[in-house]
This record gives structure tokens, sequence and C-alpha cells, in this order.
């Protein structure tokens, strides 16, 4: 789809479907329950847990920009990843990668230590050790490009067809880009998921997740399964989320406009020693990137000259740029991998996966450039003053 078709398919989502009032935007149905229309005779919806009209609006919509069959709106970004982990029994093998969102990490390592599946945490841009893990032939894949926090990529399309191959069903995590810069599934993969409080709802006031399914069945299965262990978004969270939605691309754009300034004024400056952005011509990713992204999305992290002194030093004399977990508002958020998002990730795994102490994270906002620019040079000058 390009990006003019996805402009006027967010913006149009769920208008004038109201048939009763006429409603122009579609209306918010909180209602836990709904009545039968008689004896054994259901409406499409009957108790909200399993359907909803507002939620099942979302889900049609992120069905729609993804290009995929079933959209299935959970309660959060995580409880997305939680429903994906239902179609694996305790001899399935997953393979993850090592530098995933910490969250999603924790989520994988923990249930596998349980004995819920068993798990194989490998280096997908290294060849071989990826090659090997497929020899083994995993249930499923998660791919997650860019990655959180260090921006690497994986060829989606090379990858799944790898995967395919041995029979494993291909999960893409599509948050750091949202269907407005990246389509995996019609690049292959079976299954891409969100966490819908990033980019998608874009204004850092709902936390909520979704999974679409290339195929019918599988999405059937999902939903079945979502509903079953109970975590299906609410009415209120898909409402807001829809309304975000409309202006994904229009924010995206403006978004991705500052990042490529952000990062070419780090690159220059003396207080940093590596910015991680794909949009660099030698950034490791960046034909991988060019091929199957539409842009080069907002996310960038770098590692400041100084260590973790030099990181509290800069975060204490920011103004413009919020210190929080998050990412994909239109507000300037900046945070620190280690200590925040990835937590979760015991030590060792951590630095294995290349997340030093002195890695910094950028969610660019929508602000004028020239102030986001000025704070960064403040907070960098001052962070490296003894
Ligand atoms: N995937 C990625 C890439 C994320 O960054 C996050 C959260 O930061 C999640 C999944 C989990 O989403 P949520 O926080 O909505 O549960």
């Amino acid at each position: 789809m390009s990006i003019n078709k996805i402009t006027t398919a967010a913006v149009q989502a769920g208008i004038n479907i109201d048939p009763h009032h006429g409603a122009v935007v579609a209306p918010i149905y909180l209602s836990s329950t709904y009545s039968l229309k008689g004896f054994n005779d259901k409406r499409e919806f009957d108790y909200s847990r399993t359907g909803n009209p507002t939620r099942a609006t979302f889900a049609q919509a992120i069905a729609t920009l993804e290009q995929g069959s079933v959209g299935i709106v959970t309660s959060t970004g995580m409880a997305a990843v939680h429903l994906i982990c239902q179609l694996l029994s305790t001899d399935d093998l997953v393979v993850i990668p090592h530098d995933c969102y910490g969250g999603s990490f924790r989520l994988f390592t923990h249930l596998a230590k349980r004995g819920q599946f068993k798990l194989i945490v490998v280096d997908q841009n290294d060849q071989k050790a990826l090659a090997k893990a497929l020899a083994q032939k995993p249930k499923l894949v998660l791919l997650e490009s860019p990655s959180n926090p260090l921006l690497r990529l994986v060829d989606i399309e090379q990858v799944t067809k790898a995967c395919h191959k041995v029979g494993a069903l291909v999960a893409v995590d599509n948050t750091f880009l949202s269907p407005a810069l990246q389509q995996p599934l019609l690049l292959g993969a079976d299954i891409v998921f969100h966490s819908t409080t990033k980019y998608i709802n874009g204004h850092s006031d709902v936390v909520g997740g979704v999974v679409v399914t290339k195929e019918q069945a599988l999405g059937e299965e999902l939903a079945w399964w979502a509903n079953c262990i109970g975590i299906t978004g609410s009415a209120f969270d898909s409402f807001l989320a829809l309304r975000g939605l409309k202006t994904l691309p229009i924010r995206i754009k403006q978004h991705q406009e500052n990042a490529e300034k952000v990062a070419a004024f780090l690159k220059n400056h003396t207080a940093i020693d590596v910015v991680y952005y794909p949009g660099f011509t030698d950034h490791p990713g960046h034909d991988i990137a060019k091929k199957q992204q539409s842009g080069f999305g907002a996310m960038l992290s770098f590692e400041i000259t100084g260590g973790v002194n030099a990181v509290k030093k800069l975060f204490d004399n920011l103004s413009l740029f919020t210190l929080a977990q998050s990412l994909g508002g239109v507000e300037s958020l900046i945070s620190h991998p280690p200590t925040m998002t990835h937590a979760g990730m015991e030590e060792a795994a951590r630095l294995e996966a290349g997340i030093t102490d002195s890695l910094v994270r950028i969610s660019v906002g929508i602000e004028a450039i020239e102030d986001i620019l000025a704070d960064l040079a403040h907070g960098l000058e001052q962070s490296q003053i003894a």
C-alpha cells in the first residue's frame, strides 16, 4: 500500500459506520454486555471480552493498514506478545533475537524457564548462528526490525523464506516503524504485532497492543485464545488509539524529518562516540532499510562519551526532552535502556546484546526542530563538564 493510500485508509477508518444516528466518527461502545434477540439468538456482539464494536473497528483498521486478514486488539503490547505464545506447546521451539525489547526478552526467557516451550536466543544477523537455530526446526521465529534500542535490522523477506523452509511461523514486532513505514506481512511474515502504546496511538495516553495475521485461520485461532485468556483491549483505549491512528502517517512524516536532522547533529558532536540510526549510509542495515521500509523511522540511540556519569548529566540538563520509558508519542522522549526499558534483562545478556551503560535512546518528537536541537546541544555540552 502506498503512503498516500495508507494516509487515506487511516483517516477513513471507522468513518460513517453508525447506522442509527449517522455519527461521522465511530461511536464508543462502553457496554460490557449486549442483549440477545431472543432465546439462543445472539447478535454480532454478546460480551465485550469476546467482541466489542469499537475494538472491532480499530482491529479492522490496523488489519487493513497491515494488509492482513484478522486484527486482534490486546490490552498491552506485551499481551500481544503473550497471545502469540499461546500457539506454543511444551515441545515447541522458539527462536528470538538477542537484542529484542527487554520485556519480550523477559517474557520468552521466563516462560521457557518454566518449561512452556524451548527457546533459542540468537543474533539474527549472524547467518551461521541463525541457520543452526533454524536447523532445529522451530515452530515460531520472532523478529524485531528495527530492534529496540540498537536499531539493528534483519532482512524480513530473506529470513522469513528460510523460516518457512523449515516450517516455522514468523512473527514481526513492527512497533518501531508502524504500518506507515513497514508492512511485514507483504514481506512474507505470518504475524505482525505492535505495542499500539507507541506510534499507532501516538499521544502517550494509551497502553495497548495488536496482533494481525496474514491467514484467516491463524487469526481466528489467536482471537479464540485472546478471549479465552481475557487479554482483549478495552473499548475506550480502542477509541483513543483509532483516533490517534488517523494522524499516524502525517505524524510519522514530521517525526522522521526531525529525526534525520537530530541524527546528523549527533553524528558530528564531540560528546558522542557512535550514533545508531538506519538512515546513515554506513549503518549496517541501511540497504535493508531502503529495501523493506518506506522511511528510516524516528528512533535512534547513541553512546555518549564519559559513560554513565555523562548520561546522568545529560538528563539533568535537558528541558524539552522528557526522561521516560516509552516512545512514539508526539513529544520527544529520552531514556537509558540499561536501567529502564531493558532492566528486565540480566546484565550479561544485555551486554552480550550490545546494550552498554553509555547507551541513550531517543524518540524524536514533532516539536520545532530548532528547539529539539537547542535542548540537545545544551544537554550534551553540560554532560562533558567535569
Ligand atoms: N515491543 C516493543 C518494540 C516495545 O518497545 C514495547 C514497549 O516498549 C513492547 C513491545 C511492549 O509494549 P507495551 O509496553 O505496550 O506492553
